[in-house]
């Protein structure tokens, strides 16, 4: 059976190319497959320094994001990765795709045991899960389909040769997860539109945030850097800047790269940019009321989240009941 499984780190607001490169790929998965996982991968997250409180507050972001982006938890299971908590002893089995992390924890926690065994098993504990959980779970939860970009590629393989290597052994019984290459679609920074617009760029004006305000949109796009031509074209290599607010404009409209053109002649690149702002607005500001909106209702977001790691949890145990058999643990 077709599963759809895929992450995301809550590690600051969400953008427009996040939203076009991936979120709008995400949304319309829940209407082709019946089971669509999508996890908040907070135990990721910590492989950078984080602030406790300020992380608690980014996963809620996270889920309100997701949400008014139209993820729909009746249609697909929404949940936080730290939440799905491998019941009584799980452990043992994640171990089994764990070796080296595990062999490192005992020997760790055999070299410590005088100082701080308790802490130190939290650590390795937490150590294992970072490495492998998300991979494992993608496994448990026999999911077959995973929308992710370029990048991640190399993830997924692991987990890959983990259901090889499973099946291999014990016959086949995990789907190998297959990428399902979403989001070709690249939108740049706003101000140097040779590189990718991103959540951790340093410069104010680069990244339109789906939380900005109409205002804040309208002086992005006016700032945005183009070139000394007036004329509006598409032409990515030679005229990255324009290119990128004509391919964002036809992404937020719904138009193709040539009718958006069309539409743009006769304007100069300073009159397309109100365009251009205000067809952005138009499409984010459901979006930002809606965070607004779901953001202020912690306690139903936490409640969203319980529900879906109850309902990712029901996904996997029976599938960790399984393993055990075949490997001989019952
Ligand atoms: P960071 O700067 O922290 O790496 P990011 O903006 O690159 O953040 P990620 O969390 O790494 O965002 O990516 C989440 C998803 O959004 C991925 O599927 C990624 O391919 C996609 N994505 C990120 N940036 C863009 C972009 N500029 N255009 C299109 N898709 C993007
Ligand atoms: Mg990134």
């Amino acid at each position: 059976k077709a599963q759809v499984f895929s992450g995301i780190q809550p590690t600051g607001v969400l953008h427009l190319g996040n939203y076009l490169g991936a979120l709008e790929s995400w949304v319309a998965l829940q209407d082709k497959y019946s089971t669509v996982m999508y996890s908040i991968v907070d135990l990721h997250s910590i492989t950078q320094p984080q602030d406790p409180q300020i992380l608690r507050e980014n996963i809620l972001d996270m889920a309100a994001s997701l949400l008014a982006c139209g993820i729909d938890p009746t249609r697909s299971i929404l949940f936080q990765q730290s939440q799905m908590k491998s019941k009584q002893k799980n452990e043992g089995s994640v171990g089994l795709y764990t070796y080296p992390v595990l062999q490192a924890a005992d020997i760790l926690l055999y070299k410590y045991s005088q100082l701080c065994s308790s802490c130190v098993l939290f650590l390795s504990r937490l150590y294992s899960q970072l490495c492998v959980r998300e991979r494992v779970m993608l496994l448990l939860c026999r999911s077959t389909h995973v929308p992710v970009g370029e990048d991640q590629i190399q993830h997924l393989e692991l987990a890959q040769d983990l259901a090889r290597i499973f099946n291999n052994q014990y016959g086949e019984f995990f789907p190998e997860p297959r990428a399902l290459l979403s989001g070709t679609r690249k939108v740049k920074s706003l101000r140097d539109p040779s590189s990718k617009m991103s959540k951790s760029d340093p410069q104010k004006l680069a990244t339109v945030f789906l939380t900005d305000t109409p205002d804040d949109i309208v002086l992005k796009i006016r700032r945005a850097v183009t070139d000394f031509t007036s004329e509006v074209t598409y032409e990515p290599e030679s005229r990255p800047g324009v290119s990128n607010l004509v391919s964002m404009h036809a992404a937020v409209s719904g138009q193709s790269l040539e009718e958006v053109v069309r539409l743009a002649e006769g304007m100069d690149t300073g009159q397309y940019k109100n365009v251009v702002a205000e067809a952005i607005v138009q499409k984010l500001q459901p979006i930002r009321l809606e965070i607004q909106r779901l953001r202020a209702d912690r306690g139903h977001l936490e409640s969203l989240l319980a529900k879906g790691a109850e309902k990712a949890h029901s996904l996997a145990a029976p599938v960790m009941t399984e393993v055990r058999k075949l490997v001989g643990f019952y």
